[in-house]
């Protein structure tokens, strides 16, 4: 059984011996050791999965991690809990000569930057509840998905000043 933290700190001297030779890291780490500082994410077990090879010009590491998150829908406000799903694939060198590429330090790698910034990158900027959030009524604020809402009757749209002025533009546009 391997320790949280070795999955984390992997020492990769076998790996470096010679180009071709791999390693396989299959874990699960607690979020709290990745130290991702983001509420969203709340303490769990992270799985982590990678295949390390070593190549001609370091050491290319793939995989996938996951990871569950809340938030709050950017059209209705309800809870939003899912699960994101990232697929890495990133260069590891001593000597730094990809700009993009994370450093092997002696004989070690950290994986906890790679994860981390890949997880943070991966959560949504506008989660949604579902694809097709009706979201709320901007007049009375009616949740539109709760059928029991749903009509409440204001008139959306066509009764605005802003969207009026915007079909006549398109309308103006049309005739040229
Ligand atoms: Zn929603
Ligand atoms: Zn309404």
């Amino acid at each position: 059984m391997t320790s949280p933290l070795s999955g984390l700190v992997v020492n990769v001297a076998e790996v470096l011996r010679r180009v071709g030779n791999v390693k396989e890291i299959d874990v699960s780490v607690d979020s709290d050791l990745l130290e991702l500082g983001d509420d969203r994410v709340a303490t769990q077990d992270v799985p982590i999965a990678f295949h390390l090879e070593s190549t001609n010009t370091g050491i290319l590491v793939c995989g996938t991690v996951s990871a569950a998150y809340s938030d709050t829908c950017r059209r209705c406000l309800a809870d939003v809990r899912d699960t994101v799903t990232v697929a890495i694939g990133e260069l590891y060198q001593r000597e730094i000569t990809d700009p993009d590429a994370y450093p092997i330090e002696g004989e070690q790698l950290l994986l906890a930057p790679l994860v981390r910034e890949h997880l943070l990158l991966a959560l949504p900027d506008a989660p949604l509840c579902r694809t097709d959030c009706p979201g709320l009524c901007p007049v009375c604020g009616a949740d539109k998905a709760n059928p029991a809402e749903a009509d409440c009757g204001c008139a959306v749209g066509a009764s605005d000043p802003r969207w009026a002025a915007l079909d006549a533009l398109r309308a103006d546009l049309d005739d040229r």
